[in-house]
């Protein structure tokens, strides 16, 4: 596998990022079908052992919107 430098974000991006970031909480809880310690974001969790999912209205946020998607910048390669 060749390695590859990573784009690096520009000021903007990663100040958007890091203020999306801030407002996501890591979660933890037990899996109702295994019993495994599951961790997640907002209370959302999926199981990565018995591939349990919860029902999102669960969250402890609402989900972003469509409006909330911001489009990715143009790659200069294609
Ligand atoms: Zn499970």
């Amino acid at each position: 596998m060749k390695w590859r430098a990573q784009p690096v974000p520009d000021a903007e991006r990663a100040a958007a990022a890091a203020a999306f970031l801030d407002g996501q909480e890591i979660t933890r809880t037990q899996c109702v079908q295994c019993y495994s310690e599951i961790a997640g974001v907002n209370g959302r969790y999926a199981c990565g052992n018995c591939g349990w999912v919860n029902p999102w209205t669960e969250g402890h946020k609402p989900l972003p919107t469509a409006e909330d998607d911001v489009p990715a910048p143009e790659s200069p390669a294609g």
